[in-house]
């Protein structure tokens, strides 16, 4: 069966001589593996549309659940990801970080549109690299049903002095309620949570924060993230170690 899609490259991995498998994240398919045979070979007519973090269009032909890649065409490539080591090392960590989230065949239109939108703006936009890391880590949590509780005391339910983040249990904590396993929050990165899960994903990005407030909001997603996914991503461990 003949099968076109759009999709987003997370992964390239060689396979056999010129073969190429691709982790594809798909905007009618969901995450895919899909073989392009030859795709190594010189002159391959498919090589720039196949290149990681590429958004492009593809052919394949589906036989019992096996994708083989026919055609692929670019229609976004964000350059400017290769334009420094630091941008290149966020987009990998994203790009793992999604392939992890996303499920076979549960298409999921908003991770993809999460994908694109992080991609378009560590390529094409001044925003901060640590605030592009740190709303996408919130927003991939919370699409994966990881929603953290930023209204209610977690455990008392107060709604007051809400001046502590349980990132164990994805909570606010109160004052009375604080314990030293908790980092101290203040209202403006809780502002900035509850913005960055209630945001549509095309405007996740517009708030103002100040420094101090997004070192603690970096903080608090690299660890929320870390945490919910049971695991430190490789990529994420390169990143930091570059900064
Ligand atoms: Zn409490």
């Amino acid at each position: 069966m003949q099968v076109v899609d759009k999709g987003l490259i997370l992964r390239e991995t060689p396979y056999k001589e010129a073969d190429v498998m691709l982790s594809i994240l798909t905007e009618s398919g969901g995450k895919l593996s899909v073989l392009a045979r030859g795709a190594k070979r010189k002159g391959s007519r498919v090589t720039a549309a196949i290149q990681l973090f590429t958004y492009s269009e593809f052919s394949m032909y589906e036989s019992g659940g096996r994708y083989t890649l026919n055609e692929a065409e670019p229609i976004e490539l964000f350059y400017g990801i290769r334009e420094d080591i630091v941008k290149l090392s966020l987009a990998s960590y994203v790009a793992e970080v999604l392939e992890q989230a996303a499920d076979e065949e549960t298409i999921d239109p908003e991770l993809l549109r999460l994908g694109l939108n992080s991609f378009y703006a560590i390529s094409k936009t001044d925003i901060p690299l640590k605030k592009i890391k740190a709303v996408f880590e919130l927003k991939v949590a919370s699409l994966s049903g990881y929603s953290p509780n930023l209204f209610f005391c977690g455990f008392c339910n107060k709604n007051e002095k809400l001046m502590m983040f349980d990132i164990q249990n994805g909570s606010v904590v109160c004052d009375e309620c604080a314990s030293r396993y908790h980092t101290k929050i203040d209202p403006t990165v809780i502002d900035a949570m509850r913005f960055v899960i209630s945001a549509d994903i095309k405007h996740i990005f517009s708030f103002k924060i100040n420094d101090k407030s997004m070192d603690t909001l970096s903080e608090i997603a690299d660890s929320y993230l870390k945490t919910h996914f049971g695991r430190n991503f490789k990529t994420n461990v390169f990143y930091k170690s570059l900064l």
